[in-house]
């Protein structure tokens, strides 16, 4: 049996080899290293993909979502909804801009963040949500959008764990995840679905304005040359890593779907499992890209299992261990633990299992089997 990995980029960059080999040479025969054209070319290709009328390349994720809140031009004060139970990059950015963090419960069955926690934490200065379309699968963007609407909020999605999937919204049209609110940010992380080899990310928007202001942000807020308009960033998507990208993209769809049916396997392997339930996926089989795969296990014995894993050579991750109202950085006297019973046993329960391209129906059996053995006797 090959050796488990949790994240497997060797195995995948062995089926891109030749083309991201040449394109590497010529970024650097022709020493355009930044803004080169393959830049340009794969913001065209990622527009067309997510069918949105604009992206615009940066330097990683966590910088596409400070820079989606600085073009929607929000001021220290306002207050933004976002998840308790996500990645910190999420609620680091609104803190940073001295922007208000609000952070509220998720669903117990998609992680995602509940639109009726929402409608409880809006207040006169609430200015934004953030879902998270957190382990691959898209939060509830209807309900959502419906919410925003209503309080004239900004929807800001935090894509960098669903890029590819898509969802079904009521009005029965099929959106990309990313291109459904107002700004969708994403990362290039090389672990995500769509992964560079360094750090990348982008900013989606449909709205042009937005996309002309945004585009300035990126590039120390200029917007004709020595002219600064705005306090701006330093914010770009290299031409090494567009490269990899462009080589990438075409076969987003393949890699989801090999996900996808790695997953199905470890569904079906823990089927009559009494102590795990399986990550639900709401909508349609193109939903869930299944950045990670994420077990609960519901008889207490996750720390003990984690353990076990490890001395039996297979890589788990536990996301995320720590609610973020719990996080020193982001503690506020306005939360009660009362308002986060899910997350506060979701950090319990979760264990993420090894989640790539490159599984095999082995090493799968290999987990499932050993995961089965020690929780059943
Ligand atoms: C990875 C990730 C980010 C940040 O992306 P970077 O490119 O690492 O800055 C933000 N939000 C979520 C949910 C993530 O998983």
């Amino acid at each position: 049996m090959k050796k488990i990995q949790m994240v497997d980029l060797k195995g995948q960059y062995e089926g891109i080899k030749d083309q991201v080999n040449t394109s590497f040479q010529e970024v650097i025969e022709n020493a355009a290293f930044i803004n080169g054209p393959q830049v340009q070319q794969f913001q065209k290709d990622l527009e067309d993909y997510l069918q949105v009328k604009n992206v615009i390349p940066c330097a990683n994720g966590t910088d596409a979502l400070q820079i989606a809140m600085m073009g929607l031009g929000l001021k220290p004060g306002d207050e933004v909804i976002t998840a308790d139970f996500t990645f910190a990059a999420t609620v680091e950015v609104i803190a940073l801009l001295q922007l208000t963090p609000v952070l509220v419960d998720v669903e117990p069955d998609t992680f995602n963040i509940d639109p009726e926690a929402i409608k409880k934490a809006i207040t006169p200065k609430t200015k934004a949500i953030v879902p998270v379309h957190l382990f691959g699968q898209p939060a509830n963007m209807d309900a959502i959008m419906e919410i925003a609407e209503e309080h004239k909020l900004f929807v800001i999605e935090d894509n960098a764990q669903a890029i590819g999937g898509n969802y079904h919204s009521k009005n029965g049209k099929t959106y990309k995840t990313g291109a459904i609110g107002h700004i969708g940010a994403t990362s290039f992380f090389p672990s995500k679905n769509l992964g560079c080899y360094g750090d990348g990310g982008a900013i989606f928007t449909n709205n042009d304005e937005l996309a002309h202001t945004i585009r300035g942000i990126v590039n120390h807020g200029m917007y004709e040359r020595y002219h600064h308009d705005v306090v701006g960033v330093n914010s770009r998507l290299d031409s090494l890593q567009a490269a990899v990208l462009r080589a990438k993209l075409p076969k987003l769809d393949v890699y989801n779907e090999a996900r996808k049916e790695a997953a199905n396997r470890y569904n079906d392997a823990f089927k009559d499992e009494a102590h795990i339930e399986t990550p639900v996926r709401k909508g349609d089989c193109d939903t869930h890209v299944y950045h990670q795969y994420t077990l609960k296990i519901k008889n207490g014995k996750r720390d003990a299992l984690a353990k076990h894993l490890q001395e039996k050579g297979i890589p788990f991750g536990i996301y995320y261990p720590i609610p973020l109202h719990k996080q020193k950085a982001y503690t506020d006297s306005r939360y009660n633990e009362s308002d986060f019973p899910v997350t506060n046993q979701l950090v319990q329960e979760v264990l993420a299992l090894p989640m790539h391209t490159e599984l095999d129906k082995e090493q799968i059996s290999y987990i499932t089997e050993t995961i089965k053995q020690f929780l059943n006797t």
